[in-house]
């Protein structure tokens, strides 16, 4: 469903059709770019079961933007949903307070969630984008010792 409008000639608009696609900078500016295709109550629907309309960035990967990437250890995690609040992107999948893993797809690779982790060692670290997640965890630091 498209609700955009363009602006034509003479500061005529009119309605982009439904399969209709332009440019950013050609969309006339107060656009509205609806993030669903119907009505829902986001707050009470998993991300995952949303109807997104084509304009709506999770309907987008930006994989390919990130040269490196969290990797998470169930291990040592306390379920403290620190990530959760802070990642910018909303890539951390936690249910029921319970941390589940990140949305790669959407992850850009910022570290942010590495930085808000309380747990010791770290429960999230940083890894190069190519490295395997067993390979990463088998790396993993031992508990720091508190210094006396
Ligand atoms: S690296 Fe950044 S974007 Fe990715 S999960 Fe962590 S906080 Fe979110
Ligand atoms: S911040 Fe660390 S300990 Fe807290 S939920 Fe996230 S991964 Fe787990």
């Amino acid at each position: 469903m498209s609700r955009g409008v363009l602006a034509t000639e003479k500061r005529g608009m009119r309605e982009l059709g439904a399969e209709e696609h332009v440019g950013w900078d050609e969309v006339t500016q107060g656009t509205l770019l609806p993030s669903f295709e119907k009505d829902v109550d986001a707050a009470h629907v998993r991300p995952e079961e949303r109807p997104y309309s084509d304009f709506n960035s999770y309907t987008a990967t930006v994989a390919s933007w990130r040269v490196i990437k969290p990797v998470y250890n169930r291990d040592i995690c306390i379920d403290c949903q620190n990530c959760w609040v802070w990642c910018p992107d909303t890539s951390i999948v936690s249910r029921d307070k319970q941390m589940l893993g990140i949305d790669y797809d959407h992850c850009k690779g910022c570290g942010v969630c590495v930085e808000v982790c309380p747990t010791n060692p770290k429960s999230l670290l940083m890894f190069g984008e190519s490295e395997e997640t067993e390979a990463a965890l088998a790396k993993w630091p031992e508990k720091k010792k508190k210094a006396k």
